[in-house]
């Protein structure tokens, strides 16, 4: 692999294969998987992850979205595409481009209703979300009757499935909270089933959730944060590998005397000779200011480097003092060799919001 020589983020498609036959290992013989692709793919590219997804025959894909959703169909993607969390002003573009909406109150029911009569719709596959403690989006158990009486008054749509979302199935300490989302949910499910007459597909797991409750894999499962390589706990982290590596380069060093300033505001005063080196990568590009003052670090030739003072929009400045480098060196942000995990908890943020924040302008580089 050749060393970065500017700010890029590598995706490697064979890592992203690796975590789908991981994750597709711990399914039971019929249960479906929908790959979340929304927000850039957790930041690695839509694209390229879904037409990989899609040649691997995943099942379905998420987006939350509406655009999200157009743009992989522009992409040339066939797979069905459920969008979580869609806008009604945009529910006769969602009709135009199959994609297959979350509704999760009346209010948007008898709006998507509306629109896919206009547009000469029957059976339109929809998903109903229900609320079971994670008080986001969602119909409640309390809604069963009306709405499936709403629904048995309309051919327009049909309920493809019905979705709830875990609050906290990373976490074990939470687990009888869990159990109970799982057990409520089936509740919901048969409730609905028996007053609309057939039981659409089920599902309520995210990458935690299969891992963590295998029993609670029903028809389908949704992962995202897994195929990306991460999964929320040591020993599974171990058999996933990450997708996405961000690297950069080295484009300055400077010595900094005892008493002089590095960056805006004078962030960081040097107490004793140090030597800095200025990377081109900032808040801009999703380094957010929160990794500044020693909280992130980078990797310089095998050693870590803590970014000092503050992060600035399109650069950071590390202590490379101890470290033996160059101008023009690479630098590792995260990655294979650097735990994007450890990265996102020492700035008290979490993988999720790490990947996703890389912004637009990094250069995406498939491997
Ligand atoms: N389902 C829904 C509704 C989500 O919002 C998400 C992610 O935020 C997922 C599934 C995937 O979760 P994870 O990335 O933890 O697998």
């Amino acid at each position: 692999m050749p060393k970065a020589q500017e700010t890029l983020l590598e995706i490697d498609l064979n890592a992203l294969k690796h975590n789908y036959n991981y994750i597709t290992s711990k399914l039971k013989k019929d249960t479906k998987l929908l790959a979340v692709v929304k927000a850039f793919a957790y930041g690695s590219d839509a694209n390229e992850v879904a037409i990989m997804l899609e040649e691997l025959k995943v099942d379905y894909f998420a987006v939350a979205y509406i655009q999200e959703g157009v743009a992989l169909r522009d992409a040339g993607i066939r797979t069905p595409i459920l969008v979580l969390h869609p806008q009604p002003v945009n529910f006769k573009l969602m009709i135009d481009r199959c994609l297959e909406p979350n509704l999760y109150s009346f209010r948007v029911l008898e709006q998507f209703i509306a629109i896919a009569s206009e547009a000469k719709q029957t059976n339109y596959p929809v998903h109903l979300k229900f609320n079971t403690g994670l008080n986001r989006l969602g119909f409640t158990m309390d809604d069963v009757d009306s709405l499936t009486s709403k629904l048995k008054q309309t051919s327009v749509i049909k309920t493809k499935s019905l979705f709830s979302h875990l609050a906290a199935s990373e976490d074990m300490d939470e687990r009888p909270f869990t159990l109970k989302q799982i057990s409520l949910f089936k509740t919901i499910a048969e409730a609905f089933a028996d007053k609309i007459g057939y039981m659409p597909l089920l599902h309520i797991s995210n990458t935690s959730g299969v891992l963590n409750y295998p029993e609670a894999q029903f028809d389908m499962v949704r992962t995202g944060i897994g195929l990306y390589g991460f999964g929320n706990a040591e020993a599974v982290d171990k058999e996933l590998k990450p997708v996405a590596s961000l690297k950069s380069v080295i484009s300055q060093i400077h010595q900094v005397n005892t008493g002089e300033s590095v960056g805006y505001n004078r962030g960081f005063i040097a107490k004793s000779p140090q030597k800095s080196a200025t990377i081109p990568i900032g808040h801009a590009d999703g380094i957010g200011r929160f990794y500044g003052h020693g909280k992130g670090f980078v990797s310089i030739n095998g050693k870590q480097a803590p970014i000092i003072g503050n992060v600035c929009m399109d650069m950071i400045m590390v202590n490379v003092t101890d470290i033996d480098c160059d101008e023009g060196d690479e630098v590792i942000i995260f990655g294979k060799d650097l735990d994007a995990n450890r990265l996102a908890k020492q700035a008290n943020t979490i993988t999720y919001e790490l990947l996703t924040a890389i912004s637009q302008r990094v250069k995406r580089v498939f491997l």
